[in-house]
């Protein structure tokens, strides 16, 4: 079976190729940069790390866009209030962003775009509009006219039918009840930032941002536009309007929307306060992986309750594919291969796989890794584990982490460097030579408390951090 995904656009599973066959062309909504993102926020960004790291495990080169909303009505409320300029408030939340996405090893695109460096396209793009004869002006802000666009309601799967027709709505969000005009260009109001321009001086709406720079960057119809579900109404729904308004192409073949982190069955949200941000959740010791398998580990169309149970087990799974990691490596098993094992293997990774084209199945595919992790350990405590079956084992790790990378140990800043690790674990090997068994427990308690297992086989000392 191909690659493929479900499209909110068809509200269908469909096999899945970039127009040009190559090169998939993808836009993903970011972050509004008006606070520090919460881990719900991230559960959507993991996954278009997972949807990056797939396509190109499929042989696709990427060509991603993301945006940072660093104006909109939010983020001009608290600057105003902070008395600070819209770059001075932004800038260190956006910092703290991508400070958060490293330490959950999330791929950047390969264009991150502010919408404030994006104004003249945004202009352009609304005056298209008014030449197309979609918009209307009201009070000195530009609105675009639903009524006039037949798609409208396309994505959200909504007959509006021109009800409410010519009511108007100037807040970015809004509920899905409430389909209106919406503000594409808004009035200056005393003390907020504003921008002179063809349509009069003023501020873009939030919409409009999306549709400029996607269009700017990878021209009138993407391969996937992606965001989470509660995008598709009206912020989605609004891109498509405007893009297709002006330029008559479709915006986007696949619309892909990943469901919410949940807590207690609700939303994980800023208004709600039922958030944890990723530094509050370090604070308390997990670790980066742990937050970055527990988000990957549940199919992004399904909703993830977050507990810290969760976490616990997330962390549980990490030290047994690390657990088995070691064991592969630091093993010496007997000459040969076994046959049926290699089969096992290889069966292993098609399942992976087939599970990761099937719409990013990530359960499925977490389970092909265990399921054959569980075989492999049997088959070492029974012998029959061969050093030929070493390289294949080694390779689906490879290949899951490709995707999963949760392999790594975080490394903080405190820990003790690899090459002090390795300087005292041969002080310790000295030590018991020369029979100075004190010591030699004094240095393995030292490691122990800097969070190194040591491990006597018979090549030597074997050290691993926990
Ligand atoms: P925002 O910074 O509010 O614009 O949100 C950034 C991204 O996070 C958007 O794509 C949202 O859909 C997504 N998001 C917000 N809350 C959650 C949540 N609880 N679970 C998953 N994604 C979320
Ligand atoms: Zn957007």
């Amino acid at each position: 079976m191909p690659l493929r995904f479900h499209n909110t656009l068809t509200q269908q599973v469909e096999p899945f190729q970039p127009a040009d066959g190559k090169t998939v062309r993808m836009y993903t909504c970011g972050p509004t940069v008006y606070d520090f993102a919460h881990i719900g926020n991230f559960r959507t960004f993991i996954f278009y790390d997972l949807l990056r790291r797939w396509l190109r495990a499929r042989g696709f080169a990427l060509n991603h866009v993301m945006n940072i909303t660093d104006v909109d009505d939010k983020i001009i409320r608290n600057a105003m209030a902070a008395n600070q300029t819209l770059e001075q408030y932004t800038a260190p939340f956006t910092e703290a962003f991508f400070e958060d996405m490293r330490t959950l090893r999330v791929e950047t695109a390969e264009r991150v775009v502010k919408a404030t460096e994006h104004i003249p396209q945004m202009v352009e793009l609304i005056r298209c509009l008014g030449e197309r004869g979609f918009t209307y002006q009201s009070d000195g802000s530009v609105y675009f006219r639903i009524a006039k666009f037949p798609g409208y309601g396309k994505l959200s799967h909504r007959d509006f039918g021109g009800e409410r027709s010519g009511a108007r709505v100037d807040g970015d969000t809004y509920e899905k009840d409430d389909a209106r005009d919406f503000a594409l260009w808004k009035a200056p109001k005393a003390g907020e930032p504003a921008w002179d321009s063809a349509v009069g001086r003023g501020r873009p709406g939030w919409h409009i941002e999306c549709s400029a720079m996607a269009i700017e960057y990878l021209g009138h119809t993407l391969d996937i536009h992606a965001g989470g579900v509660d995008l598709v109404f009206p912020h989605h729904e609004n891109e498509i309007a405007q893009s297709e308004a002006c330029t008559s192409h479709p915006f986007a073949r696949f619309w892909i929307h990943s469901e919410f982190l949940l807590v207690d069955g609700q939303k994980m949200s800023k208004s709600l306060g039922n958030f944890h941000t990723l530094r509050d959740i370090l604070g308390r010791g997990y670790a980066p992986e742990s937050v970055r398998y527990l988000l990957a580990s549940v199919p992004y169309r399904k909703g993830l309750n977050f507990t810290f149970d969760g976490l616990k087990s997330a962390n549980t799974a990490i030290e047994r594919l690390r657990n088995f990691q070691f064991r592969l490596t630091g093993t010496h098993f007997p000459e040969g291969v076994d046959p049926q094992l290699l089969e096992r293997t290889e069966a292993a990774g098609r399942q992976f796989s087939e599970a990761m084209d099937d719409d990013l199945n990530t359960a499925e595919a977490l389970a092909a890794v265990f399921e054959f992790i569980r075989d492999a350990n049997t088959a070492m405590d029974g012998g029959a584990f061969r050093r030929g079956n070493v390289e294949p084992a080694k390779r689906l790790l490879e290949h899951f982490d490709a995707v999963f990378e949760v392999l790594q140990t975080t490394v903080a800043d405190t820990a003790l460097p690899d090459a002090d690790v390795a300087q005292l674990v041969a002080e310790r090997t000295q030590a018991k030579k020369s029979r100075d068994f004190a010591r030699a427990d004094r240095i393995r308690e030292e490691l122990t408390l800097a969070g190194i297992l040591l491990e006597d086989t018979k090549e030597g000392v074997r050290w691993k951090r926990k």
